[in-house]
């Protein structure tokens, strides 16, 4: 053998090459990796060096170009003819099974919208972007003005109020300040920390406000970050941050299916009944737009943290400022279309490697998402070329360019509702690549069971720098540790990671319903940098060429990482998973839940308890933390079996298609069929997502005991109990196989 393949040797990745293996293999063939038998790493090293050698640069660029040509917002006639597009090119490209799925869905577009300050001074929005020296793309008459996707049409005139973020407590503070937002327009920001537009949507709808603005302070994303566009990555004056305000926090998807696939002709509900629709007016605005409003406010002086960039005091707003505001939106059944390609499996065509990325975007998507399109592109390129080659994977490889993720995940909900039954039955994984590039900071997601395995794929690829691009990554984490930043647009626990990876997995992307509705293991990858132009016009080629990725170097590596990463899970003798690491990270989640709500969990402080007494917990976790212990050491037991049966060099090839099945199974076992209280359709009880888009580990569990509803609670420790037991006997039976 090549390797000796342990499971310390995996976590640690040395390079063992004892005389005996320098004499029966090649240095290249002596690197183990997890799942593979010696002699089948050696083969996938050279399968993955060949992939690697396809994507360049100038093909990324290219394909770049093509997708940001034009504005192709989703169920435009531009964002559908990329749908023909793509379809097309996979055929040529040789890819197999190419279909266009159509779905007629609740969709949202703009028609038009007003915006007047009538007191004390006249102003008149102008809710547009003006054109950049320099990117002629910004001067492209079908860019649309400001929007909002799933506002609704109505008029108003009311006073204005400074909400700060929008958030709940920033009403509280207006409250103790004697002020109603009742019937008014709230003015809020992009905010910082970070919440969805779509919870600050509800949260106006819910304290009574007539509409919602919501614009973008240059203290969050503008000229107090550094040099603005078209001198530098940061906003300028007049960029405006588009969006949806869908509460896809209730239901992602089609809000008139919630739960079912919006095929031509499939029932549906009224849209007043739809959870996810909002009710309120919103309207972005640009910081050349909110000046003149928050300039002329009084009323107390906004507290210290509520101030923002601009170059005076912000108040919070009386009677002082008027403003007539008018917005008409076209929403209504329109089609998406998802585009679905593969390259069958030569082994075990029924176990799928699943991957996508959204192809609409609010503008010309730069980076947001057409830094992704380009880089599946140039994936999908190299895995036809590999087949051409003779090397087809011994898995399925399963590629989609998804429509309206910016509506609300649609395109991807409505496929995996679609599809969800297969997928249970045949899914091992689903890798999400949204924004591609935003420049040269790697960030990668995982479920922890995946986490091992990401990790080890990462030392075998180069970043543009020449380190390993885990080295890098390293480097990055460590970084931004100490600087106290958040890993990801969606993560802020604050809450350390014990691995590289981010396990944290909120929502905001297409992997949500494969991984809280279907229950596959999720990944997500992309490269992150200084972006201030996020969903507004500027975020385009001209962007993406001076500031994301001069030569196109991160594009390419990320085609090159993707590919590698599902050649990876597609080529193993056995899945690369991990429950060991699984049920650390669990162990992890639970005892920072203890840890966030000390008090509550316990009544009473310690110093109330009277000698001889025990303190009894409202909520006893001990059990759970015992059943973690059970699956940890069932999942140490089968990665000791797993890595023996791979280094004896033979697999029977029935017992590794039972094992394949048992270990995809563990991830569906984490699914309540009842989903978590509330919201039936988040059927996750590991990974939910907060309403403002945030990781919410345990949900069920979590919200309850912040609500301390302890028979909730109690009965939400239950369900973690049981499927814990059950993915314990689960391993334990799958390791029984492995046994002589
Ligand atoms: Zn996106």
């Amino acid at each position: 053998m090549c390797a000796v393949y342990t499971n310390s040797m995996t976590r640690s990745h040395t390079a063992l090459l004892s005389l005996a293996a320098l004499s029966l293999c090649t240095i290249a063939s002596a690197q183990s990796i997890l799942g593979f038998t010696p002699a089948s790493a050696a083969r996938e090293i050279e399968i993955e060096n060949k992939f690697k050698s396809i994507p360049s640069p100038d093909e990324e660029r290219r394909q770049h170009r093509i997708f940001t040509q034009e504005p192709h917002i989703a169920g435009s006639k531009r964002n559908n003819e990329l749908a023909n597009y793509i379809a097309d090119e996979w055929k040529k490209q040789g890819l197999e099974d190419v279909v266009i799925h159509r779905y007629d869905v609740y969709g949202s577009n703009p028609k038009s919208a007003s915006l007047e300050m009538i007191s004390p001074t006249h102003y008149q929005a102008l809710l547009r972007e003006t054109p950049l020296p320099g990117d002629d793309d910004s001067k492209n008459p079908a860019i649309t003005g400001a929007w909002l996707g799933m506002s609704i049409s109505g008029e108003v005139t009311a006073p204005i109020i400074y909400a700060h973020s929008g958030n709940p407590e920033d009403y509280d503070l207006l409250r103790k300040n004697g002020i109603s937002v009742k019937g008014k327009i709230v003015l809020v920001r992009y905010s910082n920390p970070y919440s969805y537009r779509g919870f600050k949507a509800l949260t106006a709808q819910r304290e009574g406000a007539a509409a919602m603005l919501v614009y973008s302070d240059p203290q969050e994303d503008g000229y107090k970050k550094g040099m603005v566009d078209p001198e530098g990555p940061w906003g300028p004056e007049y960029h405006i941050q588009r969006g949806a305000i869908t509460y896809d926090f209730m239901v992602p998807g089609d809000p008139q299916t919630p739960g079912w696939a919006s095929v031509p002709g499939a029932k549906r509900i009224p849209i007043e009944e739809a959870a996810s629709a909002p009710k309120i007016m919103a309207l972005p605005l640009s910081w050349h737009d909110a000046k003149p409003l928050l300039e002329n406010m009084d009323g107390p002086v906004a507290p210290k943290d509520w101030q923002g960039g601009l170059p005076f005091e912000y108040h919070l707003g009386g009677d002082s400022v008027k403003a007539h505001l008018k917005i008409e939106m076209d929403n209504g059944i329109q089609p998406y279309y998802v585009v679905e390609g593969r390259i069958r499996g030569s082994e075990l065509p029924d176990e799928w490697i699943v991957m996508g990325n959204h192809r609409d975007a609010w503008v010309f998507g730069g980076v947001d998402p057409s830094s992704g399109t380009a880089s599946m592109m140039e994936l999908t390129r190299a895995f036809s070329e590999l087949k051409k080659q003779g090397m087809r994977p011994r898995r399925t490889l399963v590629v989609c360019s998804w429509d309206g993720e910016e509506v609300g995940l649609t395109g991807s909900t409505e496929w995996g509702e679609q599809f969800a039954d297969e997928l249970r039955a045949k899914a091992v994984a689903y890798i999400n690549v949204d924004e591609a590039t935003s420049g040269p900071n790697f960030h990668g997601q995982a479920v922890a069971s995946l986490v091992p395995m990401l990790e080890e794929t990462t030392r075998s690829l180069k970043d543009p720098s020449g380190k390993s691009l885990y080295e890098v990554w390293k480097e990055t984490v460590e970084r931004e540790k100490n600087e106290g930043k958040q890993s990801g647009q969606f993560s802020d626990s604050g809450a350390a990671n014990q691995t590289l990876a981010d396990t944290r997995i909120g929502s905001g992307s297409d992997h949500t319903v494969f991984l809280n509705f279907i229950g596959m293991p999720v990944l997500g990858l992309g490269f992150e940098g200084d972006y201030g132009v996020y969903h507004s016009a500027y975020d385009d080629f001209y962007w993406m060429n001076h500031f994301g990725d001069r030569g196109y170097k991160y594009h390419t590596l990320m085609s090159q990482l993707w590919g590698v990463t599902a050649l990876r899970l597609a080529n193993a003798d056995l899945l690369p998973f991990d429950f060991a690491s699984y049920a650390s990270n669990i162990r992890q989640f639970v005892n920072e839940l203890t840890r966030a709500n000390e008090k509550n969990m316990w009544g009473q402080p310690p110093s109330a308890v009277g000698p001889g007494e025990t303190r009894q917990p409202l909520l006893d976790l001990k059990p759970i933390l015992a059943a973690i212990d059970d699956f940890e050491a069932a999942g140490k037991k089968l990665n000791e079996s797993l890595n023996r049966q791979l280094s004896s060099g033979t697999l029977d090839p029935k017992l590794g298609a039972t094992l394949d099945h048992g270990m995809m199974q563990v991830e569906r076992n984490w699914l309540n069929p009842d989903g978590i209280p509330g919201r039936p359709w988040f059927k996750h009880i590991l990974y939910g997502a907060r309403f403002t888009y945030a990781h919410l580990e345990l949900p069920g569990l979590t919200e309850a005991v912040e609500k301390q509803d302890w028979a909730t609670a109690e009965q939400q420790a239950e369900i973690l109990q049981r499927a814990l037991h059950n993915n314990t006997k689960l391993l334990e039976e799958l390791d029984q196989r492995l046994r002589p």
